[in-house]
């Protein structure tokens, strides 16, 4: 039963992921080299939605990848879950770009673009119906929970995602990795706290719906691995 509702989903995954790549809506569905549909377990408890992706996204045609996307192991190794295991996606599956002397940059998508990429995202994630939804960042925070939303002063708190979905908004991996002395021991503190929240979040609606033991690896005693 689980292989199959597992096909089903991979199946819907790529008819839908094979629309993406044909999508021109926005200009910078014209310049992208690779459209950065998402990957990982169709099954996934978890499922991360980070902005958009970057020049190594475009190029490798995969999010998460680059210096960002080994942080983001190492966050989610710390509360025993692996890249597989989870489903990683973005607001856009296209590299918003700017230019810059030396050719062009990356950038944060602009809410139109984020609001054409909608249908897809919102499909992913009624395909995937994960337990749980961390969204990486202050884009992705606001493509869910609005323009006003501030991430310093509201993360941590769970918010009600697409389809009722609990949401947490942590530190995109990419502003952790900015962040020096002082500064990145407070952000490490609170992504470790995002962390440990989601896990305990994603055992307790995996108790409650009967379902086998949850993936756990002694995180609570672990050290945090974001450093
Ligand atoms: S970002 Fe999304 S909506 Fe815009 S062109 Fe790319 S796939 Fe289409």
């Amino acid at each position: 039963m689980i292989l199959e509702e597992r096909a089903r989903r991979e199946r819907a995954l790529q008819v839908a992921a094979a629309r993406a790549s044909a999508c021109r809506a926005c200009s910078i569905g014209a310049q992208r080299r690779n459209n950065v549909y998402g990957e990982g377990d169709p099954l996934a408890d978890l499922m991360l939605i980070g902005e958009g992706p970057g020049e190594t996204e475009d190029r490798l045609g995969r999010p998460f990848v680059g210096r960002a996307g080994e942080l983001l192991e190492k966050m989610l190794g710390a509360i025993g879950l692996a890249r597989e295991d989870v489903y990683i996606a973005n607001t856009v599956k296209c590299r918003p770009t700017l230019q810059g002397e030396r050719g062009l940059k990356n950038r944060a998508p602009v809410p139109a673009e984020m609001a054409n990429c909608r249908p897809f995202l919102d499909e992913q994630i009624e395909i995937i119906r994960p337990r749980v939804l961390l969204a990486l960042g202050a884009p992705a925070a606001k493509s869910f929970l609005g323009a006003n939303y501030a991430i310093t002063k509201q993360r941590g708190r769970w918010e009600r995602g697409p389809l009722d979905i609990p949401l947490l908004v942590t530190f995109h991996p990419a502003y952790v990795l900015r962040q020096t002395g002082g500064e990145l021991t407070a952000v490490k503190r609170l992504v470790w706290d995002d962390l440990k929240a989601v896990r305990a979040r994603i055992d307790e609606l995996a108790a409650q719906s009967g379902a086998t033991a949850p993936r756990q690896v002694g995180l609570f005693e672990a050290r945090p691995v974001v450093e």
